[in-house]
């Protein structure tokens, strides 16, 4: 596993490179090594949805749990016309490993929809996920796998998700599912969580450098969920957001773009290559921008062997999960260029989600500033606790957190042991 072109082409070669290079550094038993390759279950659903126009259509989704070792599944769904299982699998076994670097009581999941949300009205949408939620519910519940929003799913989404398995139960199930919107039992701070983490790794990557945030010139890949509240929280701290893009391209301006100005011109045109403000960039442009600090925000697979050479920035900060290849990492690595990995730098979004749940699971509900403050204090916690890990054994960021993961998720296994 984990050569050449294999790599490059499918999420799940990615990922088990990725696991095999990490176990060589830890003494696993042969059998649990095997074990965690593998995902636990997984479910695949067809499913027919009313389309506006009278017609019903034909949909495929996915549900993989990766692991419960360490507690019930918890992952995003993903409504994509790229999604495949070998993608959903290799996301879901991510999941297991981030989980566990935060040390959340969480095994990992993910889940995912083929589909184009952008060819769909709002009520085919809302059919849509209805129908999924139900055919997913045989895994989904509070106590054993609780999804969350992930690329084109919303608040909006997860509330949907939320009342149909509470129409079924017949009371309402906040708990069952996380980024929904606050007024029915979502998180304060929770809209904001994955890009506050990926400022706060940035920000830490940056001191061990002895590079100053301020001034700091940072690109960004994807303006959605994650690249927006990055680039906003980044410029708040006094960065400089030099570029951004989205599927279509993108804008830079070396003296910095404002990323509120950005969103609404986002909201309002649809794109950003067109912002009268700055100047039009491919997305290859993009990932070879001028600038210290690169946040690939999109989709994985973006930075490969075939344009890593021409990656300018001094830190890469994945805000995506697995937006590096393994080929790319070497080379990166080779070039002196230091790489905060997804597991550890997009987790602030599934620490808020963990923190949803549990105020869910309470029925009581935390400030904001108590979120936010929880959030960095996980966040730095972990940081340092990988960066001391990459010291003792003399590797990479991402080798050190998927060591501390596997390590911590092996040695559940041996607690619980083999049933019968
Ligand atoms: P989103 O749907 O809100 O945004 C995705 C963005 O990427 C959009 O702006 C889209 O136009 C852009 N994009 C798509 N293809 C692109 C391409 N080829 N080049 C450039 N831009 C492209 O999704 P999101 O929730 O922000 O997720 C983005 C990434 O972050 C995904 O890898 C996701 O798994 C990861 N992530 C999300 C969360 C979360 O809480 N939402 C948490 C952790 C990790």
């Amino acid at each position: 596993m984990g050569t050449g072109q294999v790599t490059e082409a499918n999420p799940y070669d990615m990922a088990l490179a990725q696991y095999d290079g990490a176990v060589k550094h830890l003494a696993l038993k042969r059998g649990i090594e095997d074990y965690l390759r593998v995902p636990k279950r997984e479910l695949t659903v067809n499913f027919p949805v009313r389309m506006d126009d009278h017609t019903v259509k034909i949909f495929t989704g996915y549900r993989v749990h990766h692991s419960t070792a360490r507690g019930p599944t918890k992952g995003g769904i993903r409504y994509h016309p790229g999604v495949t299982l070998d993608e959903v699998r290799a996301l879901a076994m991510w999941m297991t490993w981030k989980c566990a670097v935060l040390n959340l009581p969480y095994g990992g999941a993910k889940g995912g929809v083929v589909c184009d949300p952008k060819r769909l009205s709002l009520q085919e949408l809302e059919n849509l996920t209805r129908r999924y939620a139900t055919e997913i519910s045989v895994l989904m519940s509070p106590e054993g796998d609780i999804p969350a929003p992930d690329v084109n799913t919303t608040p909006q989404i997860m509330a949907w998700i939320m009342d149909t398995y509470s129409m079924h139960r017949g009371y309402p199930v906040p708990a069952v599912v996380t980024g929904k919107p606050v007024p029915v039992g979502g998180s304060l701070g929770r809209a904001e969580a994955t890009g506050r983490g990926v400022m706060v790794s940035t920000r830490e990557a940056l001191a061990q450098l002895n590079l100053p945030l301020r001034g700091a010139r940072v690109a960004v890949q994807g303006f959605g969920n994650v690249g927006s509240v990055s680039a906003g929280l980044l410029h708040a701290a006094g960065a400089r957001v030099v570029a951004v893009s989205d599927s279509r391209g993108g804008t830079r301006h070396p003296e910095g773009l404002d990323p509120r100005a950005l969103v609404r011109h986002k909201r309002e045109s649809g794109r950003l290559d067109d912002y009268p403000g700055g100047e039009s960039i491919t997305n290859e442009g993009l990932l070879a921008s001028d600038c210290d600090v690169l946040i690939p925000a999109a989709l994985e697979q973006q930075i490969t062997a075939a344009n890593a050479e021409r990656v300018r920035a001094r830190l890469v900060v994945e805000g995506a999960n697995g937006p590096t290849t393994p080929e790319a990492d070497a080379i990166l690595a080779a070039r002196g260029v230091l790489v905060v990995p997804d597991i550890l730098a997009n987790a602030g979004g599934v620490v808020v989600s963990y923190f949803e749940w549990v105020q869910d699971l309470q029925a009581f509900f935390w400030s904001e500033e108590e979120i936010n403050e929880r959030l960095e204090r996980l966040m730095v916690r972990a940081f340092l606790e990988v960066g001391a890990t990459a010291r003792d054994k003399g590797v990479d960021l991402r080798t050190a957190a998927l060591v501390r993961a596997i390590e911590r998720v092996a040695e559940a296994i041996m607690i619980l042991g083999i049933y019968p």
